[in-house]
């Protein structure tokens, strides 16, 4: 079967994660779906998608409801990362204006195990004061607009990992930089973390696979981790995965459904 362009539901996905660019590889093969991939502009050179993209910011709650009525869109899924709350927040709030119905795509948080050495912090302010005065050795993985935060720290040894080469100077002098795209590995992070001597990690509690290597890579090395729990968010209608997102989008994966 296959949809005249008028009859294809308008959806808008707010990206830059690993379930957004799977949510839009499926949407893709869908006739009936005319799908548009958003993209804030954070990372270089992102993964072009299989369907329409833009890149930036809406300018604001006022500026995204605008583009929703402008673009008729009928349907928005909020596939940003958990810690991207303002993003995430303005949806729910343009969504509302706008009188379109907004799911969350939104991976559950990882969850401690029994030999866990999770510290956990509400923010990453308290996470950097959790370090403590004496010199430690740190894995930062949460991103560069994030470093400044250990700047009132410089006591530690950092070692950070960037998404993109740091353009400017890092505000943590004497960090150690390691540049590399996720999924990453067990074996992979574990030696990084080995040969870096690495004492204590800080991470964002981002939960899903593809930067999950560090937490299970610290668990097999029985090292701490200072664990930032998920910012607040406005309640929304909410899925785990990108099956369940799909269903809400009316998708049918059969390959009938698909006109095939
Ligand atoms: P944020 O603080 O919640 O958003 C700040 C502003 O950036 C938003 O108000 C919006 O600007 C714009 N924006 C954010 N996501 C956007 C999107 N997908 N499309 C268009 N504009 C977007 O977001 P953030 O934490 O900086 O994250 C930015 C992007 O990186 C998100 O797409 C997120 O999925 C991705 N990401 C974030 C993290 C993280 O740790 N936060 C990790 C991996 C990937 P306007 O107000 O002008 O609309």
């Amino acid at each position: 079967m296959t949809s005249s362009p008028s009859q294809r539901l308008r959806v808008l996905i707010l990206g830059g994660t690993a379930d957004a660019n799977r949510l839009t590889a499926a949407v893709a093969k869908d006739p009936r779906i005319d799908a548009v991939l958003s993209y804030a502009g954070r990372t270089e050179n992102p993964t072009p998608p299989p369907i329409s993209w833009r890149v930036g910011g809406f300018g604001g709650i006022d500026g995204l409801a605008d583009y929703l009525r402008t673009e008729q869109i009928a349907r928005v899924i909020d596939a940003t990362h958990p810690f991207a709350a303002q993003m995430s927040a303005h949806a729910v709030a343009a969504c509302a204006m706008a009188a379109v119905p907004l799911l969350a795509l939104e991976r559950p948080p990882w969850q401690r195990v029994p030999g866990d050495r999770w510290i956990d912090a509400n923010d990453l302010a308290t996470a950097a004061q959790s370090l403590g005065s004496a010199p430690r050795r740190v894995f930062l993985g949460i991103g560069r607009q994030h470093l400044k935060m250990f700047a009132a720290h410089p006591q530690h040894a950092y070692l950070v990992r960037l998404v993109d080469p740091p353009r400017a100077p890092l505000p943590l002098p004497g960090a150690e930089v390691i540049v590399a795209r996720g999924p990453f590995d067990l074996a992979s992070d574990r030696a990084m973390l080995t040969s870096h001597r690495i004492e204590i990690l800080v991470a964002r509690n981002a939960g899903g696979d593809s930067a999950s290597a560090k937490i299970d890579a610290a668990r097999d090395l029985g090292l701490p981790v200072v664990m930032v729990r998920r910012p607040f968010i406005p309640a929304r209608e909410k899925v785990e995965t990108v099956a369940e997102a799909l269903r809400w989008l009316g998708h049918d994966e059969t390959p009938a459904a698909r006109g095939v």
